[in-house]
């Protein structure tokens, strides 16, 4: 079968050999294996259940979460001669309905729908009625309530399928997934450990960057107007912030164009094809544009505020590059963007068990810009990506990690400072005794009578706040689960005061490169 696989490969795709990880999959689905895939963006994951969905009898189902993405999936195949279509909420009634009776002659290799079709008796009704290949779920991560965009109609579909007689095989594939979500995935629909592949995430033509302690609107516009030529994405965080930064390009007359959920579908539709036709080299955007969008030539992918956790940043930077050229993800980093987003996590539904759960994830990707380490190693990290990946040598961090100092005796009045404090205070309060400041508050608590106060004056209450939060990246401080950052010692700590454990940090504070001109702090 699969000879008759790779045939299908050349014939209707043009393609000689399988990417990483694609024959694993087909050739799981091929036997009637129910496969998890875990492929980076780009990785050529429709392939994955395309090919069985041609080689298989019967029509193969494929649960989406976007409408956008069904169609664009859609044009793709039938423009291969392979029949397939949508059934989404999109249509008018009698076109569904006319679509579910050609499902029901098996008339289609592949049908895409919402998850939500599945709480339709007629839907399930149909889908007992007809021969099917496969049951592919798309964007699976959106199935797990540990993953960052969960969907609770994408969960509900599991108990749905339980009332087919004869399920076929069934598949589900993403491109961001912790182990948990994995772990979730494969528990929900009873996949063997075996027949999951993951195939890594590492984007070796991604260059990673952290910008610090600049000013944004001054970067941005200078960044982008060395790139009038190249295809780019800014994402912010609000609506407002979308609306800000468009203005200040377009007044700076670049070709730009804007996306979030507050337009109408008619002016978010023309600035989608705007940007996909060229005409609009740069995409100003919230996080609602880009599921989905295959343009390839994307050259970067910049993050104007901080993004709520490492699972949306790596898919949304991940955006860029998908040809395969040398591409930026470049993310400006303030202080205050991290307000920002506990603001949102504290204001949303979320129950508190899931709120915890969130500041965590935050507390990963703020680590993320205080790190030192390799970019893209702290991401393949916290997916605990095991692949033999050595550090990028592209990043902010890989190109300065020449510039290292010892910081052990430093990190070790941090520490010993926190100890005293009780392990019940913040980075700013921390910050304050070492500087040996005046404050109110540190009189208050007679903080100035610690042996640590004072100790670091040398410094500024900024570099101290800073170091503190290297620290935390460095995971001998943590700064708990709560809303509340507390610094807390953790077990690593102890090695670093007893001298078993060094620190290295770069020397640099701000220091330029010549190629990229990014600071650090
Ligand atoms: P994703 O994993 O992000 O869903 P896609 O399925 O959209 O990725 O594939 C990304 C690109 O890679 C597409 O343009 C696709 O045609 C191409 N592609 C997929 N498989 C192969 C292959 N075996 N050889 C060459 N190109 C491939």
């Amino acid at each position: 079968m699969i000879e008759q696989a790779q045939q299908l490969l050349k014939e209707y795709y043009g393609f000689d050999t399988f990417r990483p990880g694609q024959q694993e999959v087909i050739q799981h689905v091929l036997h009637q294996q129910d496969t998890v895939a875990i492929m980076p963006t780009g990785g050529g994951k429709s392939l994955c259940y395309q090919i069985p969905g041609l080689t298989l009898d019967g029509t193969a189902v494929i649960i989406s979460p976007l409408i956008s993405l069904m169609k664009d999936q859609v044009d793709a195949l039938t423009s291969l001669g392979i029949s397939a279509t949508y059934i989404n909420s999109s249509l008018r009634a009698n076109e569904q309905r006319e679509r579910m009776q050609a499902l029901r002659e098996g008339r289609y290799k592949f049908v895409y729908v919402a998850p939500e079709r599945f709480e339709t008796a007629s839907f399930l009704e149909t889908l007992a009625s007809v021969k099917l290949s496969l049951i592919a779920f798309d964007e699976a991560h959106c199935i797990s309530q540990w993953g960052h965009d969960f969907r609770p109609s994408y969960r509900s579909v599991v108990p749905a399928l339980s009332r087919l007689e004869e399920l076929p095989v069934i598949m589900a594939l993403t491109a961001t997934a912790t182990e948990d979500v994995i772990r979730d995935i494969q528990q929900l629909l009873h996949v063997e450990s075996d027949h999951v592949v993951n195939t890594g995430f590492a984007r070796s033509n991604l260059a990673f960057h952290v910008v610090k302690g600049k000013d944004k609107n001054t970067f941005v516009t200078r960044y982008i107007k060395d790139r009038k030529q190249e295809s780019g994405i800014i994402y912010a965080t609000t609506r407002k912030q979308v609306e800000k930064v468009y203005d200040l390009l377009s007044d700076q007359g670049l070709s730009v164009a804007k996306y979030h959920a507050g337009l109408s579908e008619q002016d978010r539709k023309d600035a989608q094809n705007a940007f996909i036709q060229d005409e609009s080299t740069v995409m100003v955007a919230t996080n609602a544009f880009g599921m989905g969008i295959d343009k390839s030539n994307v050259r970067y992918v910049l993050h104007y505020a901080l993004p709520m956790n490492i699972e949306s940043y790596y898919q949304e930077a991940g955006r860029a590059g998908r040809d395969g050229e040398p591409s930026d993800c470049i993310l400006l980093f303030g202080g205050q963007d991290i307000q920002m987003q506990k603001f949102l996590i504290d204001q949303s539904l979320m129950d508190e068990e899931k709120k915890v759960n969130e500041y965590k994830k935050l507390q990963a990707m703020i680590n993320y810009c205080h790190t030192h380490n390799c970019l893209q190693t702290y991401i393949l990290d916290y997916f605990n990506d095991k692949a033999d990946v050595s550090d990028c040598g592209k990043c902010t961090n890989c190109l300065h990690a020449h510039e290292r100092e010892d910081m052990t005796r430093e990190a070790q009045m941090v520490l010993s400072c926190v100890k005293r404090m009780d392990e019940r205070f913040g980075a700013g309060l921390v910050a304050k005794v070492l500087k040996g400041s005046n404050d109110k508050k540190i009189k208050q608590f007679r903080f100035d009578q610690l042996s640590t106060y004072g100790l670091m004056s040398g410094y500024t209450e900024k570099d101290l706040t800073n170091f503190i939060h290297f620290l935390v990246a460095e995971d001998v401080l943590t700064v708990g689960d709560s809303k509340y950052p507390i610094l807390q010692l953790t077990k690593e700590a102890e090695s670093v005061l007893k001298g078993q454990r060094q620190i290295w940090m770069q020397t640099s504070t701000v220091k330029q490169t010549e190629e990229t001109d990014y600071e650090q702090e």
